[in-house]
């Protein structure tokens, strides 16, 4: 409640902190009205009605409708106007306005006021019968739309009718008879599909449109989008009623969208696109393909020099780029929004590094102020630029990075193959917030018309998809499925691809290339660096993605997986070899052969990580995963003794034979492997204690290549890491040997290489045992995949695809653990964990090297508790640096 009422404050009694009541629009349009710039007076509904409404079972709240009839009148009374006046009636648009902006997903109608009647002295106060029942038939439209849900279609249909009739090519060129004749018929259409007459009473209209922008909170697109955006369902819509003015009363009007930098590039440059003689939603729709800015210089340049004032103002008022909507009525420019421009990644870190350069902002709050989804972007695929294009055409570059796919046509068909593990590229003539979906699936989208600022360019850009829009050269038909461009012809399923960062449409598959680092980033990051506590290692396993997180930042190796290594094509005949072996002394002959591959797979480690730490993990998995499965196996021996049987003779036979036996030797260890729940079994530390001297061939090979580079003056510092402890013994054992190895290899020199041993925390005993434990561990790295997989009992290979995502879906978990760590149940277990250690040994370094090592949320946890480092994929480590940064602050 307030002084004004329970349910509405007017624009000039909010302000921007309001957002929660207001809606971001609200609170901006009271803002601006605070800071004197041309706002059209209005008022706003609160966010508070739009849930009595809900609550009430769809109901208005008592008293609402009352206090809004007396803001009206108020609102008139400033306008010099009357609501509903036959003579000179005041028009207002109803607009939704929600708290965490959702552009284009729930509705707006125009021109509310004007009936049969008010038409008329509409008409004749402006003077322009033409105007005025253009505006008529505009709100006939939208209410039908929006009001009675006819289909906009059948409005088209009747629009274009009465084009053809009066041979107007263009809207602006139908005749006022066109437009009387046309209102006439959107009302007889309404009547007959709407189920009651287009209302009269102007205070009937407010009502009802009132009511449709509450229900719009609850369309379709707007519910995916907030599930997306991950927008809390319950906030509801406030609704701005506000004094119209007209940019489609001439050629001295205009409306339009402007972002006082560009929202692509981050340029410091007024960027947008404008209208002459239309009206509110024409831009934004992308049905009219509208002018960019630069050319209202040209046009009227005493508004654009007023446009390009204001834009300042609100940036330093709002001390972040803005995305304003105005409109020019007469030659006078009005703002009916501003908003903080969505941007693309690229241009968000460019901005952010402006702002500071210009003293609006400090550096902290521009490193707080990072999406980290955009660093995700940024790192995002490009097309090299020596890659040879069959370049298409060229549209608007509405959203960077590059996207390669089969084209379709319709957003359903875009979800269904992407469902089906398909990559798709989103092709169609317009976009409208309807085909959310389908942009949320592919990876990419193309039109033909709409300019940058169109919903679902604007909605590509969130969403960090390449976009390329306005493509007029583009000939898209949707019902034929295909796309003519030049000569060409790209049919459904056909190869497409898109770059977003150039606006060029390219004929079939194209290889894309991992992102980089901007400069703008880079200065970003080592902000951000100054700030963070948390140390960043990254998860790799080679020596180029070694050398990679490093380019990035990675201040070590936080976890080597081995197993990778093994995984080579030529290795995996002698790991194999080493599986099947039957004696020791078989298994030491085939781990001399393994032994100088992963010395040189460690030399390389080292070598990119010179004077940085590297954890190599011994080998972890179950060993049937090196192994051929047992099926193929069969089918192979059952085809072998069908050959057997068929051979003419023993001479054709015998190496058959031969080939028979080892195949059912490797069958039966494959069979003598099998475990019920491989993950819960042989693996980890379990194989080092089983067959110690696999782990002995690798400890050999990290120390002979710490020998090796140190000769060499690299700086070393190996990290020998055990997994899957769950019993200090099993530390203790292998501990000593990992020690004697080292010993033996460095010889005398093994005072100078300081190494360190430690083990996974990824067992839950582990954690609770963690004092014993830390008796044999120089560091803990909690391998957060396996403590979630264990402490919740869900398997992390299946679990996601049989319940999981059913279980986040009806929000019985808030997120998946497997993603944002669990704080409350595996977090308990890691801070039990530290607790418990750190007193054993002071100098215990502990970090994560699961997955959520790479996920902002977890990382905070990590930084909270006071872990010393994370450790994530490569790409993932500037993120990971940022987000350790945002902990801080
Ligand atoms: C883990 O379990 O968290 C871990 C890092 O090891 P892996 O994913 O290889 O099992
Ligand atoms: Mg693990």
């Amino acid at each position: 409640g307030n002084d004004n009422g329970q349910w509405i404050l007017p624009f000039e009694s909010g302000h921007a902190g309001m957002k929660e009541l207001l809606g971001g629009k609200g609170a901006n349009l009271a803002e601006m009205t605070k800071a004197g710039l041309p706002v059209p007076p209005g008022f706003t509904i609160t966010t508070q009605a739009c849930r009595a409404y809900y609550e009430a079972g769809g109901r208005l709240p008592d008293g609402l409708m009352g206090e809004t009839a007396k803001a009206i009148e108020e609102l008139a009374r400033k306008q010099g106007k009357t609501f509903g006046d036959p003579a000179a009636p005041l028009l207002v648009s109803v607009r939704s306005g929600s708290v965490h902006s959702m552009p284009g997903m729930m509705d707006t109608i125009l021109n509310v006021g004007l009936n049969d009647e008010t038409v008329r002295g509409f008409a004749e106060s402006t003077g322009d019968a033409r105007f005025a029942y253009d505006c008529y038939r505009r709100l006939i439209q939208m209410f039908g739309n929006v009001v009675f849900g006819i289909e906009p279609i059948r409005f088209e249909r009747l629009l274009h009718e009465t084009k053809e009739k009066h041979g107007a090519a263009n809207d602006r060129d139908v005749p006022a008879e066109g437009w009387i004749e046309l209102a006439a018929r959107y009302k007889e259409l309404i009547a007959s599909k709407g189920g009651k007459p287009f209302p009269q009473r102007p205070d009937e209209q407010i009502e009802l449109a009132v009511e449709a922008v509450f229900r719009s909170w609850n369309n379709p697109r707007a519910i995916v989008y907030r599930k997306v955006n991950r927008i809390p369902d319950h906030q509801g819509t406030a609704v701005n009623v506000q004094a119209m003015v007209f940019g489609n009363k001439g050629d001295d009007c205009g409306t339009g969208v402007v972002f006082t930098r560009n929202p692509s590039t981050g340029e410091k440059k007024l960027f947008g696109e404008y209208l002459t003689n239309a009206q509110g939603e024409d831009v934004v729709a992308g049905v009219r393909t509208p002018l960019p800015i630069a050319e209202l210089e040209r046009d009227m340049p005493d508004v654009y020099d007023e446009l390009r004032r204001t834009a300042e103002k609100l940036e330093r008022h709002y001390r972040d780029m803005q995305d304003i909507e105005f409109t020019v009525e007469h030659g006078r420019l009005y703002l009916l929004q501003t908003r903080t421009g969505k941007r693309s990644a690229q241009a968000a870190m460019k901005i952010s590094v402006d702002l500071v350069d210009e003293g609006l902002l400090t550096r902290e709050e521009a490193v707080a102020r990072i999406e980290t989804g955009h660093l995700d972007q940024l790192l995002h695929p490009a097309i090299p630029a020596d890659a040879k294009l069959d370049v298409l055409a060229t549209g608007l570059p509405a959203s960077p990075g590059a996207a390669t796919g089969e084209a379709v046509f319709d957003a359903d068909t875009a979800e269904e193959r992407a469902r089906a593990g398909r990559r798709v590229i989103l092709v169609r003539a317009e976009t409208t917030p309807e085909d959310i979906h389908g942009v949320l699936a592919a990876e990419g989208v193309l039109t033909s018309r709409g300019g940058m600022t169109s919903h679902a360019a604007v909605v590509a850009r969130g969403m960090g998809k390449p976009c390329v829009c306005g493509c007029e050269e583009a000939r898209i038909d949707a019902e034929a499925r295909e796309l003519r461009v030049g000569g060409a012809v790209i049919r459904e399923g056909d190869a497409v691809s898109i770059d977003g960062s150039t606006g060029r449409v390219i004929r079939g598959e194209v290889p894309l290339r991992a992102g980089e680092l901007s400069p703008e980033l880079a200065r970003l990051l080592g902000w951000a660096d100054g700030i963070r506590e948390l140390r960043v290692a990254a998860n790799a396993d080679n020596p180029a993605d070694a050398a990679k997180a490093r380019e990035f930042g990675a201040e070590g190796i936080g976890l080597c997986r081995t197993e990778h290594m093994f995984l080579a094509p030529d290795r995996l005949p002698a790991v194999r070899e080493m599986i099947l072996a039957e004696t020791r002394e078989e298994r030491e002959r085939a781990l001399a052969k393994l032994l100088p591959m992963q010395q040189g797979d460690f030399d390389g480690m080292f070598r990119a990580m010179d004077g940085l730490p590297v954890t190599i993990r011994l080998l972890d998995p179950p060993l049937h995963e090196f192994l051929p499965n047992a099926d193929e196996l069969r089918q192979r021996a059952a085809e072998l003794s069908d050959a057997i049987a068929r051979s003419a003779d023993e001479a054709q036979a015998e190496p058959l034979r031969g080939d028979l036996a080892e195949l059912e030797t490797m069958l039966r260890k494959v069979r003598s492997l099998h475990e019920a729940n491989p993950m819960l079994g042989q693996r980890g530390c379990r194989l080092g204690v089983l067959f110690p001297e696999i782990y002995d061939m690798q400890t050999e090979a990290v120390f002979r290549a710490a020998l090796d580079c140190m000769r060499d003056g690299v700086v070393v510092l190996p990290e020998v890491m055990v997994p899957l402890v769950g019993h200090v013994n099993e530390l203790r054992f292998l501990r000593e040997r990992i020690d004697r190895t080292a010993e033996r290899v460095l010889g005398a020199d093994a005072a100078k290489c300081r190494y360190k041993v430690g083990t996974m925390i990824e067992v839950p005993r582990a954690a609770l045992t963690a004092a014993q434990i830390a008796e044999c561990a120089d560091f803990f790295s909690f391998g957060t995949n396996d403590l979630t997989q264990m402490t919740y009992g869900c398997s992390r290979d299946d679990a996601e695809g049989k319940f999981l995502t059913h279980y986040v879906d009806q929000k019985l978990l808030p997120a998946n653990p497997f993603q944002t760590l669990d704080r409350d149940g595996v977090g308990r277990l890691i801070e039990w964990a530290l607790r418990d250690g750190k007193p054993v040994r002071p100098d215990l370094k502990a970090g994560v090297c699961g997955e959520h090592g790479g996920d902002p949320q977890s990382i905070a946890f990590c930084h909270a508790i006071g872990l010393d480092y994370v450790s994530c994929s490569p790409y993932r480590i500037p993120l990971a640096r940022i987000a350790a940064a945002q902990a801080r602050l």
